[in-house]
């Protein structure tokens, strides 16, 4: 989300006439677009923005510093009392008034500038789009915001407080930048939002069984010459029949699926106030694999939530052990001010979590590596997005399960869909070789 809003941000400034610096230390105004999910980012914002600050006033009198996003929405001006090199703190729903206060800051430099007010149709504003990818190329794959905000309270969670309750784009918005987007080269669209399955209550009704968000994918996916669309992020709770169906019947939608777990404890699933069991997670995961055998499942899991008992640790392994995960995002749960869990009494000690931590990687690893490991001789279908990142002599893509793929291939192939068979394995990327084109009749146009 924070990628995006970024985005955003670039373009937005770009249409006015700035020009992206090709690093810090050229640049005459420096944004940070901030997150408060936990303490450790946080910290990293905050330590960049002294030393930025103390360049600043050292070195650079005239360099407009700005602190965006969650952290500029939590903490308001006393970021602005605390640093007095900082001329703008803009919140989660300003990002689309960057130009407009930047402009008055460079027109009078004594101008402090703090806004972290409500503005109820923020999340209408279509956000620009930056169409060339950083490593070379125009850009194949685009996030597209659908929603904002999240009306779950979840215990550990911050974002309900800087993101506000949830909103949702109208639909013809959302198709018409998708349609754009696919007119300028784009071929997967990733929808984007805090909550995405929760698309459009309140704004669409659920007709026949089907709710918005499947009625959005639907229409999406019946843009021409758009290959594939994926989503970000999901609530286990949203994974109705309509959902698991769409899988079955929309051939762009890819067979990879984020679904934030949390814990396998179903007493630690109550006390952060998930809204889902473990039994509901599992029997969800049986069902999208019972139509997509192969899908890649991913998922966000919390160790040394309050109360987590070496028990309950103990079903967070077996949970991931069980569903086999493609790959897991791993957290040590960090106390958010303002949010029910920072206040209860049986925090867990630091050590305790490192150490759950640790093993629960070790878990996760080995089964992404089995993973990886089966997929070696086996022809996968690959977006290619451009010249890879790490080596930029080679190509790089993803297969429809959201994995990497590394391989030596021509320009002329960035944006198509290739078939490649897997020689190598590394720990997060395939290797391919002897790429194909995929069948015109295979291809989803
Ligand atoms: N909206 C999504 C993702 C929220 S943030 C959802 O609710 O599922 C991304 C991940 O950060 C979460 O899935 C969670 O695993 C983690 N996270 C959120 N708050 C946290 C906290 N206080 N400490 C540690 N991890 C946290």
């Amino acid at each position: 989300m924070n990628e995006r809003d970024s985005e955003g941000v670039a373009a937005q400034l770009i249409q006015e006439g700035y020009a992206l610096a090709p690093h810090e230390a050229a640049a005459d105004v420096i944004l940070l677009n901030t997150c408060s999910v936990r303490d450790t980012a946080e910290r990293k914002a905050m330590n960049k923005m002294q030393a930025l600050a103390s360049e600043v006033r050292r070195h650079r009198p005239n360099v407009v510093l700005g602190f965006l996003g969650c952290m500029a929405q939590a903490h308001g001006d006393t970021l602005l009392s605390e640093l007095p090199e900082i001329n703008m703190i803009l919140g989660t729903r300003k990002s689309h008034r960057v130009a407009e206060y930047l402009g008055k800051i460079l027109a009078d430099r004594s101008i402090r500038i703090c806004d972290v007010n409500e503005e109820p149709q923020s999340h209408t504003v279509t956000k620009g789009h930056l169409l060339s990818r950083p490593s070379g190329g125009n850009k194949v794959s685009a996030f597209v915001n659908i929603m904002e905000g999240c009306n779950q309270r979840c215990t550990f969670c911050i974002v309900p407080k800087t993101r506000g309750v949830e909103h949702s784009r109208p639909l013809n918005d959302i198709l018409d930048e998708c349609r754009e987007l696919v007119d300028k080269g784009v071929r997967e669209i990733i929808l984007l939002g805090q909550v995405v399955t929760s698309y459009g209550k309140g704004l669409i009704e659920k007709t026949g069984g089907v709710s918005p968000f499947v009625r959005l994918l639907e229409a999406v996916h019946s843009i021409d010459g758009l290959e594939r669309i994926r989503f970000t992020a999901p609530h286990p709770r949203g994974y109705g029949d309509d959902l698991i169906s769409a899988y079955a019947n929309l051939p762009k939608l890819c067979e990879s699926a984020h679904i934030p777990l949390q814990s396998g404890s179903n007493n630690i699933l109550k006390a952060m106030k998930r809204g889902h069991s473990m039994a509901q997670y599992t029997r969800l995961t049986e069902k999208l694999r019972g139509v997509k055998p192969e899908i890649g499942l991913y998922t966000d899991i919390i160790v040394g939530f309050p109360g987590e008992t070496e028990s309950d640790f103990e079903d967070t392994l077996a949970a991931v052990k069980d569903i086999r995960f493609d790959s897991a995002f791993l957290f040590k749960y960090s106390p958010r001010t303002g949010t029910p869990a920072a206040a209860m009494q049986n925090q867990i000690p630091q050590h305790v979590k490192e150490e759950r931590h640790a093993r629960l990687m070790n878990a996760v690893d080995q089964i992404a590596s089995e993973k990886y490991k089966r997929l070696t001789g086996q022809t996968v279908e690959v977006l290619v997005e451009g010249p890879s990142r790490k080596n930029p002599s080679r190509l790089e893509g993803r297969t429809r399960c959201h994995k990497w793929v590394v391989f030596e291939g021509d320009e002329s192939m960035i944006g198509s869909l290739m078939y490649t068979t897997v020689t190598g394995i590394g720990k997060y990327t395939l290797y391919g070789e002897s790429p194909e084109p995929c069948k015109k009749a295979e291809q989803t146009k």
